[in-house]
This record gives structure tokens, sequence and C-alpha cells, in this order.
């Protein structure tokens, strides 16, 4: 009886642990620096079941299935990256290496405006894909608007509204985390701001953030701003600027009041936060270079207008007096990343492709280049409009963050931005360890908490018990970014292990083909 009752009371405990169980993965021996913007330490963490069991210096290795020693490395949450653009290249590469290989676990897509508008079907759709990070997905206003009544100029019905605000309110029960805007593509140029006011009422209401693509970047950027505050002033919701820059020559230095502007929203009770990619290109449509009013119902009418001479005309004066005004003598700028119908195209500049049709070197034979990409449905372009005293301004704002505003590559198709491939690892070599414009600790802040706060992704962002087990383990000293504008396609280097949900994703600096993403929902899902 005595034994029988030694034995009762050892086999409790025992149970006890067995029911907790030996942890899949203990990391040992990195300093651990936790998302919080403190300072690193030595510390150890336990993961099972994809969640964070334990952390601390008490933490030992036990009978864990697998041990990482990571003596020398950092250890951090993943990066979770809010400005992407995912869609129609999930399935292209579940595997998302160039995220993946960049430290992000987690990707906030449906930016810029642009989203599936069935976000319920969209989020199963990435869960039975299997991808390998998380994603989380905003509902893009162009779509929304494009849905009901395309791509007219116009504003909208009030029936139009109504159809509109019953596409926003199932995209946040579905669990979208909010909305986005892309103000300078169609149909967001012909949108006024009582539209999206309204329309981010119903966010707010779902407990969403309203992410702006604001109408302009360059000389009317304050106009812009003021937009974009005065949306989050008006429907009580968050506000993320997204890919926060000053665009043009003559705008270069004029972060010295938009900061402000930023720092001042939030003082007068705004929840404002702003994003940023670390380099000195932008890259979007080629047709952003054209006057929006030529560009409304689509690529047959587009190409009808361009046929008229006089608005040929119009479309060419407008864009040269425009590279007037940014005090450039050629679409030099202007790089071609993806122009289907001829891709010796892709990598050259306008001013590059005009002198390879054997066209006059002026700028005039540069525009007519243009008008004839957008005859032939436009192309995707790189251009090289900012300075990089403006990307460390604004980098030093405490309240941005670092995002790549990219999709998942597909490796060696078309000649992308490079910042797809290398956002992460570009802001740790070159603005941390090199040029010293944030500390280490914030920088991972940025790439970490900051977002998970502002998308409300909960369980994220922090090292911390009981959080997914999403993490990124770097050396310091060796992390880089490798992707050029010249040679885009190449990993970022120094990221020797990525886990997502719990799952080891990149081992000895290889992605080991795990998928072990999820699909994340917003707080309207749950309201
Ligand atoms: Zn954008």
């Amino acid at each position: 009886m005595k034994v029988l009752l030694i034995l009762l009371v050892l086999l409790v405990p025992l149970s006890v642990f067995s029911q907790q169980g030996d942890p899949d993965i203990v990391i040992i021996n990195g300093k651990v620096i936790d998302g919080t913007g403190n300072s690193w330490y030595y510390g150890n963490i336990a993961i099972r079941d994809g969640k964070i069991t334990g952390i601390g210096r008490d933490i030992v290795a036990g009978h864990a299935k697998k041990v990482i020693d990571a003596k020398g490395l950092i250890v951090a949450p993943g990066f979770i990256d809010v400005h992407t653009h995912l869609e129609g290249d999930e399935d292209r590469n579940p595997e998302a290496t160039n995220f993946i290989m960049d430290g992000v676990t987690t990707c906030i897509t449906g930016n810029c405006g642009s989203s599936h508008t069935d976000i319920g079907k969209y989020l199963s759709w990435i869960d039975s894909l299997k991808i390998s990070i998380n994603v989380a997905t905003l509902i893009g206003h162009n779509d929304i608007r494009k849905a009901v009544m395309g791509r007219a100029n116009r504003d909208a019905t009030p029936a139009e509204m109504k159809q509109m605000e019953a596409i926003m309110e199932k995209a946040m029960k579905d669990g979208a985390v909010g909305l986005s805007t892309g103000l300078i593509y169609i149909p967001g140029t012909y949108t006024k701001t009582p539209e999206i006011v309204d329309l981010a009422s119903i966010a707010a209401a779902y407990k969403g953030v309203y992410s702006s693509h604001m109408r302009d970047e360059g000389d009317s950027v304050i106009q812009a701003i003021n937009e974009a505050l005065t949306i989050g002033r008006e429907a009580h919701i968050p506000v993320e600027i997204s890919h926060f820059k000053l665009s043009g020559q003559q705008n270069w230095g004029r972060s010295k009041e938009t900061v402000p502007m930023i720092e001042a929203a939030r003082r007068e009770g705004i929840e404002v936060t702003i994003d940023q990619y670390p380099y000195t290109a932008s890259s979007t449509s080629i047709s952003t270079l054209m006057p929006d009013e030529l560009l409304a119902d689509g690529q047959d009418s587009i190409k009808a207008r361009l046929l008229r001479p006089e608005l040929k005309k119009y479309a060419m004066d407008y864009m040269i007096g425009r590279l007037k005004k940014r005090k450039l003598k050629h679409f030099s700028y202007a790089v071609v990343a993806n122009y289907e119908p001829d891709t010796s195209y892709n990598g050259k500049s306008i001013e590059a492709i005009n002198l390879m049709k054997g066209r006059k070197h002026n700028v005039k034979a540069e525009a007519e280049t243009v008008t004839d990409i957008m005859m032939n449905g436009g192309a995707s372009a790189v251009f090289h409009g900012m300075s990089e005293d403006d990307v460390k301004r604004i980098m030093q704002y405490p309240f941005n963050m670092f995002a790549s505003d990219a999709s998942i590559r597909v490796f060696n198709s078309g000649m992308p931005h490079p910042r797809g491939y290398g956002t992460n690892a570009r802001v740790l070599a070159k603005y941390v360890r090199e040029e010293k414009v944030i500390s280490l600790e914030e920088a991972v802040r940025r790439m970490t908490s900051l977002p998970a706060q502002k998308f409300q992704l909960k369980d994220r962002g922090l090292l911390r018990e009981g959080y997914a087990a999403d993490i990124v383990i770097f050396d310091e000293n060796e992390v880089s970014d490798i992707s050029t504008y010249e040679k885009p396609h190449a990993y970022s280097k120094g990221f020797h292990y990525v886990i997502v949900n719990g799952r080891l994703t990149v081992d000895n600096e290889i992605h080991n083909g795990t998928r072990a993403g999820q699909a994340l929902f917003g707080p309207g899902k749950t309201l």
C-alpha cells in the first residue's frame, strides 16, 4: 500500500509533465531581442505545438526533439511585413522564399486599394494552399469600387454606395484587418474623400485599420497627408500611411515638413503610424506617368484615347511637363521592370528603350515611347526618385515600420524592385550596422511588435510565453541584402534559422520546404 502511494505521488507530476511533453525545439545560447525594443539578453526559448512554451535563462534543452545552438546569433520574433501585394503569386511560389529568407514570417496583403473582394474565400484558400508565411489581408477600395461601378470616372450613386458598404462589411466580418486605398490608381483617383470616410467607418466598426497609398507623394504630399488624417479623424479609425516618401527631386528634403505632421496628428489623438521601404527608388505601374483622366474604363478605352492625336499630345505634354518639374532632361529615372509584349525592355530605362528603338534622344520621343507601352497594355517600372536623406529622416521616426511593398517572387522572373528580397536585411545591414541610423533593438521592434500592435495580431510580434512561435535567428554581423536593381533575384544572407508557427522553415540558411503559415483573421471575425 505504501509503495503504491509513493508510486502514485511519483506518477502525478510525471503525468503532468508528459501532458506538457517535451519541447519540439529549444533555442539555446542566443542573444534574445524580444521585440519590445528592450536590450538583448542571453536566454533560451522552448517551443511546442506552434507556441512559445518558455523563455528565459532558466529554460533548459532537456528532452527537446531539436536543439538549436544560437551562440553568437540574435533570436528575435519573426518579422511582420505590413505592406505586401501577394495577390496572384501565392500559388506560383508557396514557399514565399524571398520573404522567408529575409526573416519575414507574416505578410499583410491587400494594400494600395488592391485585393480580393471575397475575403472569407481568400483566407480559406490561403489556409488550404499551405504557404510558408502567415497571411492577413486588407480589403482594397479600388476592387470594391470596380466590383460595383467598374472604372467609371464619377461619384458613386447612393445605391452604389450601399453596395460598396455591403462588400466592405462582409469583408470585415470575414476577417479583413481593415481597408486600403490606392488613390493614385484607377478608380481611386476618381474617388472623393467622403466615399472613403464612409467605407473606413465600417472598417472602424469592426476594429480594423485604414491603410493609405495616398493621393500624392510628390508636389501635393501635404494635401495628401491631410486627406489621410481627415479620414482617420472622421471615421475614427487608426491610420497607416503606406510607403511614406517624397517623390521627385523638387520635393527632396520635405520630410522635414511631413514627419512633423505625423507627430502633430498623434498629439491631436489620431492613431497614425507610417511605413517605408529602405530604398530610394519606387516601383509601380508605368501608367502613373500618365494623366488620370486618360486611364478610365480599361485598356480598350485607354488605347482608343491614345489613338486620338489631340489626346496623345495632351498625354505627352503632361509627361514632359512633369519631367521638367523634376528637373530632369530624360526619362532615365524610369526603368521598366516587366513588359509582357517585349521582355527585352525589362531592366532598361525609358531613355534606353527609346534609343534602342532608334528614336531621337529627346523627351518628346521618350514620352512617345511611354504612350506606345501604354497602348500595348502598360508595364511595371522602377522609378529612381527619392533622396537618401529623406529615407533616413523617415527611418528615424519611431513609429515608422519597414515594409517591402512586394509580392512573393518567382526566382528569375522579370526585373522587380530588390525590396521584395532584401528589405529587412538592408535595414539591419546598411542602416543599423553600417550607418547606425537606428539601433538593432529599435529596428527589430519596428519589424515585430509595432506592426503586430497596429494590425491587432495579438499573439505575434513578441517573444512571450503563449505567443505563436514565429522566430528568426540571424547573425547581426553577417546579415545583408544581396538583391540589387541590376540583379534583383538574390536572397538575403545571414538568417540562419526561421521558425513559422513552431516549424523550422529555414535550417542553416536553407529553406527546407516547410509550409507552416496560416491565414490570420482581423478582429471583425469574432465580434
Ligand atoms: Zn502603394
